[in-house]
């Protein structure tokens, strides 16, 4: 069965897609103005003209040009009840979606229930993601960081994606140093890197369409007690958060099993965000793996992270992530960078 046809047979009732990555994902069709309107024995693709040749070459739908207006265009062509995506239509959007005919139910999660377990291809594709990645943090690794600012090393890390064939970045590199590493959503920085820092470096790269996610945190020489005591502790539970995921595990769980370790250490409430996220398409998509996630069980084919940071105000921040896919019996670790703490010079 075809993605479509999987999402056709789990709907009770038309299904209105406008999240460009879901339509992206359903049809291999990439516009910044397209809709896909699902029914039981038809699928309607709706663009404006500068995309209805691209979109002819999409099996199994049929085109409509109904011009760059889109929900005004759409308006005029539902009837009936339709499904929308809550999340991704916008109130003037919807406002225009209401003003014809159709009575319109709020959907949620559909095509991102979907798209959370990966096929053998976006398997395929992460994989080659999280090899390049790799390759990357060794190459970047091997390189001195003391003397560099925080934005010469991030833009050393573009170059290496580039050099490795890499499409791009998931997300502009985080390299957060000394003080900085203590927000978890660091920007890189003016800041030079100093002797005695712990850098932590997030990067991904996109290979076919598909993202990779891995953070390896380093230290310029070496660090302070507290810091090293820091990255050890963060690494057991990363190891343990690791080694809980598996097919039908809690996500909540996964994430209880390395949070535990850090909040019976001396660095407990140091540890604020969720321990992990799928990634594909998108660099954060489904299952997440935090407290919140309620009775979310993992599934096999799910690709998620396991990311517990440990952050001292003032002082520096360590985390430590890594790419998986999920399996029967436990996971597939795709990022192999050393996790030990590596000495850049
Ligand atoms: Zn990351
Ligand atoms: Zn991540």
């Amino acid at each position: 069965m075809t993605r479509l046809e999987r999402l056709q047979a789990a709907l009770e009732r038309p299904l209105l897609v406008t999240n460009e990555v879901n339509v992206r994902y359903l049809t291999d069709f990439r516009s910044s103005n397209a809709a896909l309107l699902i029914e039981s024995q038809r699928v309607r693709l709706c663009t404006d003209s500068r995309y209805t040749a691209a979109a002819r070459q999409v099996p199994g739908v049929e085109v409509l040009d109904i011009g760059r207006d889109l929900f005004a265009g759409l308006s005029a062509l539902l009837k009936g009840e339709v499904g929308f995506e809550a999340e991704d239509v916008t109130v003037a959007g919807f406002e225009k979606l209401r003003s014809g005919r159709a009575s319109l139910v709020p959907a949620s999660g559909l095509v991102e229930g979907l798209r959370a377990v990966k096929d053998s291809d976006e398997l395929a594709a992460i994989r080659r993601a999280a090899e390049v990645t790799t390759e990357v943090f060794g190459r970047l690794a091997s390189e001195p960081f003391r003397g560099r600012r925080e934005i010469d090393l991030a833009w050393r890390m573009r170059e290496l994606f580039h050099e490795l064939g890499a499409e791009g970045e998931a997300f502009p590199t985080t390299v957060a140093s000394g003080p900085n590493g203590a927000f978890p959503h660091a920007e890189a920085s003016e800041r030079f890197v100093q002797l005695g820092d712990l850098v932590v470096v997030d990067a991904g790269a996109v290979v076919g369409g598909y993202c990779a996610d891995c953070t390896r945190t380093f230290v310029c020489g070496e660090p302070a007690d507290e810091l090293r005591r820091a990255y050890e502790v963060c690494l057991v539970a990363q190891r343990a958060g690791v080694a809980a995921v598996r097919a039908g595990a809690l996500a909540r769980e996964v994430d209880a099993t390395a949070r535990k370790l850090i909040e019976a250490s001396e660095f407990a409430g140091r540890f604020g965000h969720g321990l992990g996220h799928g990634v594909g398409i998108e660099v954060h998509e489904a299952p997440s793996l935090r407290v919140e996630a309620g009775e979310t069980r993992l599934e096999a084919g799910n690709v998620v992270t396991v990311e517990p940071g440990i952050y001292l105000e003032g002082l520096g921040g360590v985390r430590i992530e890594d790419l998986l896919v999920v399996t029967d019996d436990g996971a597939e670790v795709l990022t192999s960078s050393p996790k030990q703490l590596v000495s850049v010079g």
